[in-house]
């Protein structure tokens, strides 16, 4: 029975790659279902997400008892139960919600990418620089292989590149993969609980808010560190950690704990980038028509993201004129309840 994965070289993730330097990639599952199942089988949190939890103990707290406080343009919604404790909500999967989920469509039904042979092939069309795989992209290694499985996998990448990245979320059920992958935590206390089980790195994803508060401790002498790749656009997977290696590579780092700041569908990062973007939209103005569609729609796509690199350039710089300004044209542009929310996110206030 061939393992279950599908592996390829790429350089189209832009979370994992840069410009000319692609990464070995391979997916949990040998089609959608079985990706699917994979992280059914983890019981993984964030295949729904939207729940509200308590970063540090775990408890869910019915969305009822929540008292919330809406995010702006500056700063990030906040959650507290009704004795004062900070709470958040769980992100959702943008993995299997998003493109590392819908790309494996077409590559289901190559059989160049299945199984063993199928890394290899991906390992042998890595250029020579390459020196590091990505397991896992979608999908959940240890309910989909055997321990056995996962070992010929991560020798197969270690035999020709230095580095594998893997995380892992069902390491209570199956502590076998902490051999070879990050423990993937919902929230502090899981963290000890990995650290117990000999895990030698642990992830988590929390609100900026949290991470910071964070920051720099020590759980159990495991350093708490922010994912490089969310503070510097400079850095991802592909050249994180230098020399050293990446900081998710779970055997060759060790002690420490990777602070994710949230990024699926449901996170506040998202939903802050759709408000700005709609209120660039309301605040560019129409062109007069050439009478060529495409031409129109391209001026217009042009307007549009001018007016939103302003925005967020104004938004950085606590320029609250050119905030202003823009809200201002903005606001003839949308129903009263809508400038409303635009106002208050963006903290202006508009003559109306
Ligand atoms: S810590 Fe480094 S290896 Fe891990 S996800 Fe971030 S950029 Fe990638």
């Amino acid at each position: 029975m061939p393992i279950k994965i599908l592996s390829n070289y790429s350089d189209k993730n832009k979370k994992l790659t840069k410009s000319g330097h692609g990464i070995v990639q391979w997916r949990a599952g040998s089609n959608q279902e079985e990706i699917k199942a994979s992280c059914k089988g983890a019981n993984c949190l964030f295949l729904k997400g939207g729940a509200f939890m308590n970063p540090v103990t775990g408890k869910t707290i019915l969305r009822k008892k929540i008292v919330t406080m809406p995010g702006t343009s500056t700063s990030d919604p906040t959650y507290h139960d009704k004795e004062g404790n900070q709470v958040m909500k769980v992100d959702s999967c943008f993995a299997i919600m998003g493109t590392p989920y819908l790309s494996s469509y077409r590559m289901q039904d190559d059989p160049r990418m299945k199984g063993i042979e199928g890394l290899k092939r991906a390992i042998e069309n890595a250029p020579r620089k390459a020196d590091r795989a990505r397991g896992a992209v979608v999908g959940n290694a240890s309910t989909i292989m055997t321990k056995e499985e996962l070992e010929e996998v991560d020798s197969t990448i270690r035999r020709s590149l230095k580095h594998h990245i893997l995380y892992d979320h069902a390491w209570r059920i199956n502590p076998w993969v902490l051999d070879h992958a990050v423990a993937s935590c919902n929230h502090i206390a899981d963290i000890k609980k990995a650290i117990s089980m000999g895990a030698s790195v642990c992830s988590v994803v929390l609100p900026q808010n949290i991470i910071d508060q964070y920051r720099g401790k020590r759980i159990d002498g495991f350093h708490m560190t922010q994912c490089p790749e969310n503070v510097s656009p400079k850095i991802n997977c592909i050249n994180c950690g230098g020399k050293s290696g990446p900081l998710c590579d779970a055997k060759t780092r060790s002690n420490l704990v990777i602070m994710f700041q949230q990024h699926g569908n449901n996170s506040w990062k998202r939903q802050k980038q759709k408000i700005i973007g709609n209120i660039s939209k309301a605040a560019t103005p129409d062109e007069p028509t050439t009478g060529d569609k495409a031409r129109d729609k391209r001026r217009r796509k042009i307007g549009v993201s001018m007016t939103l690199e302003k925005l967020q350039e104004a938004i950085k710089r606590g320029d609250k004129q050119t905030v202003l300004t823009i809200a201002e044209k903005a606001m003839r542009k949308v129903s009263k309840a809508t400038a409303k929310k635009y106002q208050r996110f963006l903290e202006v206030t508009c003559e109306q």
